[in-house]
């Protein structure tokens, strides 16, 4: 694995922030919180942003993800009608802002922020949107997770509730992390995993190659029973998980290709390759349109090779 350094970022001209997404022009006070329960006090929570898993023990909760910062008191109250327990921990599947926009708010309220070590070093230094430019400032001090790891997996436990943290190598970005509560079957798995085209930060560290390699990895773990929370879009099944799998090692296989023979991004766009998948996997609008997504692949290979 390779470890980011501050310095490695700052020497690095482009990167890639899609903390935004294209949630720029949303009117926070319209947004609802939708409470799904998972069973055995388990919870997915949507709202704006990025899915939130919710799982309750005897002392206090752990919460994976927590939206966008203005959302903090709408999540808190759906919280309370599940559990008058404190959030104890929250895990941070990655650094996008559509994730990690209530760390500092829950922080002061208590919850220790868990992260793998690369989602600190981003929030710490900020990024930089690799299509667009756009730059994300450093994260303030209370957003900042404080306690991480770096290899292997990690663990949380509250109250009797465990949730297994593991890492997946250059997918989404450089710092993903899934999470399992094993006695719910739930797995939680942030923007590695979406029912559109997902966003791929190659400014950051993502590749489409890791993607697969990260579902690979969630299929072996998910069985027919489990229940999937993406990073956006509704609940999900191992059969979804495949599917999507399936989707993006076509995407892969198609794009370098064409990466291989050595076509320039806009000969790739003009392709269109993937034009058989856009009507069932292109969103409407945001990063998981055919076209962002087709850029983002193919730039994917052009940062790593
Ligand atoms: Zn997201
Ligand atoms: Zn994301």
């Amino acid at each position: 694995m390779k470890r980011i350094t501050i310095a490695a970022l700052a020497g690095t001209a482009v990167l890639f922030a899609g903390a935004a997404h294209a949630q720029q022009g949303v009117d926070f006070s319209k947004v609802e919180i939708k409470t799904t329960d998972l069973g055995n006090k388990t919870y997915m929570l949507e709202g704006q942003g990025g899915n939130i898993t919710v799982a309750v023990g005897a002392d206090g909760i752990i919460m994976v993800d927590s939206q966008f910062a203005p959302l903090h008191d709408k999540i808190k109250a759906a919280i309370a009608k599940i559990s008058p327990l404190p959030v104890k921990y929250l895990i941070n599947t990655h650094y996008h802002g559509d994730h990690v926009g209530g760390n500092a708010a829950f922080h002061k309220e208590g919850a220790t922020i868990v992260a793998h070590d690369n989602i600190r070093v981003r929030l710490a230094a900020g990024t930089t949107n690799g299509l667009t430019g756009n730059k994300n400032p450093p994260a303030e001090a209370d957003a900042l997770p404080t306690e991480t790891w770096l290899v292997g997996g990690s663990k949380v436990e509250a109250g009797g509730r465990v949730a297994q943290l593991g890492h997946v190598i250059n997918a989404h970005t450089d710092g993903d992390t899934w999470v399992y509560f094993p006695d719910a079957n739930v797995l939680a798995l942030g923007d590695t995993f979406t029912r559109n085209y997902p966003n791929l930060d190659w400014g950051n560290g993502g590749t489409i190659e890791g993607m697969v390699l990260a579902n690979d990895r969630y299929l072996k773990t998910a069985n027919d029973t489990t229940k999937i929370v993406p990073g956006h879009g509704p609940l999900a099944t191992k059969a979804n998980l495949q599917e999507f799998r399936d989707m993006l090692a076509t995407v892969r296989d198609r794009v370098k290709k064409l990466y291989d023979a050595g076509k320039t991004e806009e000969e790739v766009l003009a392709a269109k390759p993937l034009a058989d998948l856009d009507t069932k996997w292109g969103a409407a609008q945001g990063l998981g349109t055919p076209t962002t997504f087709l850029r983002n692949v193919y730039n994917s290979f052009r940062n790593h090779n």
